[in-house]
């Protein structure tokens, strides 16, 4: 449904991804499965799928190799691949390098990570760190013109196919979160320990508790000043809300689109049960819940299109679009009646898919006292 920050370019877009997706990506994960995780090559091949379309560095500079698009249009290429993907944060280290690194580390990075030919992810959650990142133990010590890593991230997207990673360490452990540094990572996955989690959702992607020993990164690879990575983390971060935000809204248009189709298809009583009017009124609260998240998602990414700080939106759409998200797809499956939680129909994949999504990125918790931080000026976190 067009909305009035979005022009005819954006609608254009919209339909040359779906297009993309529906005739070459769906095809391909349905011959291999949705339920185990892609390998790097297919990864590798799904996304290379969206390169044309200007994905995964849609807001990177044509300068820097990108596609030079707004961010609006990058929010529409999340909404329509979120749905079959779910690796849709494959533009997060792309634009973080852009916006944060050295021209030497663009030129380094840049070039294969937008061709695809390198997988990335970033590495900040610990076992015992997760909303509290300022706590970050892992170290970076510095050894001659290296740094050397030790301690363990974990709940890495892609962890153990990615090749990339932007890692936040404590380079100054005594500063504590003052000490905090951003780095880039080169994953060799000969030199790394990890183990994989089985999820309820995203089965698709491995995700990947990884463990560094002794592992040495050259000091040119930091991101940004020593002390600042905690800082450059949050700059970075608002369009990673966004996203998550826009995921959530794909996934749950795309279970309104399930349950349409099904209600008018479906007969008890000898008619469609799409004429009851309880099943009208599930369908208009999906559709309500799903415009609002997706103008409150819209806001942000026309927010950063105009370099203002969108914070506090960032906040209010990514915890009412992701959990917005698990109530359309919860009454997509009641649409569909006991067929709603078979594999018959997409529906009960994208309300797993959904589950996944109240974490990354800050909490729903951590969102509220952000917005109540916001507008009490009280502090809720020390
Ligand atoms: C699909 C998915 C992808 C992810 N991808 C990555 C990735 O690529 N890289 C990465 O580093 N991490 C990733 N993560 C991890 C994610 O960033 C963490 O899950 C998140 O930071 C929360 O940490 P936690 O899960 O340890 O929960 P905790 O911080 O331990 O929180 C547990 C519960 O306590 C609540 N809570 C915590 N503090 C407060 C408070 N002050 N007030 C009220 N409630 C509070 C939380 O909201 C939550 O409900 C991913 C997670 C998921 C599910």
């Amino acid at each position: 449904m067009p909305d009035a920050l979005l022009t005819t370019a954006h609608e254009e877009l919209r339909r040359r991804v779906r297009d993309v997706r529906d005739r070459v990506m769906v095809p391909f994960l349905q011959r291999r499965g949705w339920e185990r995780p892609l390998s790097g090559d297919e990864l590798k091949t799904l996304l290379r799928m969206t390169v044309p379309l200007g994905y995964p560095g849609a807001v990177v500079a044509k300068a820097d190799g990108g596609a030079g698009l707004d961010y609006l249009s990058l929010g529409v290429l999340v909404e329509e691949l979120a749905p079959v993907l779910g690796f849709v944060a494959a533009h997060v280290v792309p634009r973080q390098i852009a916006l944060l690194g050295s021209p030497a580390q663009k030129r380094r990075y840049l070039p294969a990570l937008l061709a695809v030919e390198r997988l990335s992810t970033t590495a900040i959650t610990e076992p015992g760190v997760g909303s509290d990142a300022g706590a970050i133990a892992m170290t970076a010590r510095r050894a001659g013109a290296r740094y050397v890593l030790d301690g363990t991230k974990t709940w890495l997207t892609i962890g153990t196919i990615a090749e990339v990673a932007t890692v936040l360490v404590s380079t100054d452990p005594a500063a504590g979160p003052r000490g905090l540094s951003r780095l880039i990572v080169d994953l060799d996955h000969a030199r790394l320990a990890s183990t994989t989690f089985t999820t309820l959702g995203d089965r698709l992607l491995p995700f990947a508790q990884v463990r560094f020993e002794g592992y040495e990164v050259p000091i040119e690879n930091r991101l940004g000043e020593e002390g600042e990575g905690l800082r450059t983390t949050l700059r970075a971060i608002q369009a990673s809300r966004a996203s998550m935000a826009t995921h959530a809204v794909g996934i749950a248009q795309a279970a309104i689109d399930a349950a349409v189709a099904y209600a008018k298809e479906r007969r008890q009583f000898g008619r469609p049960i799409g004429s009851f009017q309880l099943v009208q009124g599930m369908v208009a609260d999906m559709i309500a819940e799903t415009e609002a998240a997706r103008l409150l998602a819209n806001r942000v990414w026309a927010m950063l299109d105009r370099g203002e700080d969108c914070a506090r939106e960032a906040s209010i759409a990514k915890f009412y679009a992701t959990e917005a998200a698990l109530r359309v797809t919860s009454k997509a499956i009641q649409i569909h009646g006991a067929y709603g939680v078979s594999d018959r129909y997409p529906v009960e994949r994208l309300f797993r898919d959904a589950r996944m999504l109240t974490f990354p990125d800050g909490t729903s918790e951590i969102h509220r006292l952000l917005v109540g931080r916001a507008a009490l000026g009280l502090d809720a976190f020390r």
